[in-house]
């Protein structure tokens, strides 16, 4: 029968930090250094039934430092390197120096924006939204997933905790992607 299926809970991850190494410059997909168990981690993610789904902030578009064409080229390398069903991305920032960029939006995190598109390109359920995970090493990860009513989960593979910006409470601390599979999905 048509219109049964069921629509896959998500696992929301930011990039850098939580898929590749957390640095002040990535520019180019030469500088994305891709952790070594992510693709491992997303073959998880997808055998335990969710969608595994990249929310990033690359205001470096709207400050001129790459181009929303470079930009792409890294999300399609990141997409083939790890098995990432989609990558959601916000190149926006208010004090932008490209034009175009130069605004005020709805999706640069902690707002919740590329959740609501994700949900909506995806079908996902929003009234199950709490079984869906927002994954990050930022306090504005943080904060966007209990905006969006997600299961959050702060990583220490990034910055580090004792370097947030702002005092958060995520439902879930983990060293790392490898350990969030291993340790949340895997046993929850
Ligand atoms: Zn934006």
């Amino acid at each position: 029968m048509m219109g049964c299926r069921k629509p896959n809970p998500v696992v929301f991850l930011d990039r850098d930090g939580v898929l590749a190494v957390e640095k002040s410059y990535v520019r180019s997909r030469e500088d994305l250094e891709i952790f070594p168990y992510a693709g491992e981690c997303v073959k998880t993610i997808h055998e335990k039934g969710y969608l595994a789904i990249v929310v990033t902030n690359q205001s470096g578009v709207a400050r001129g430092y790459f181009t929303e064409a470079q930009l792409q080229e890294m999300n399609r390398y990141l997409m083939q390197e790890t098995g990432v069903d989609a990558v959601y991305y916000c190149p926006h920032h208010e004090k932008g120096v490209v034009r175009k960029y130069a605004c005020q939006c709805q999706c640069r995190k902690p707002a919740a924006g590329m959740i609501w598109q994700a949900c909506r390109d995806f079908d996902i359920d929003m009234a199950d939204i709490g079984n869906s995970y927002m994954v990050g090493d930022r306090a504005s990860d943080i904060q966007l997933g209990q905006n969006a009513g997600l299961t959050t989960v702060l990583l220490e593979s990034g910055y580090g905790t004792q370097r947030l910006e702002q005092q958060i409470t995520p439902s879930h601390i983990c060293m790392d992607l490898a350990d969030f599979t291993r340790n949340i999905l895997i046993q929850g």
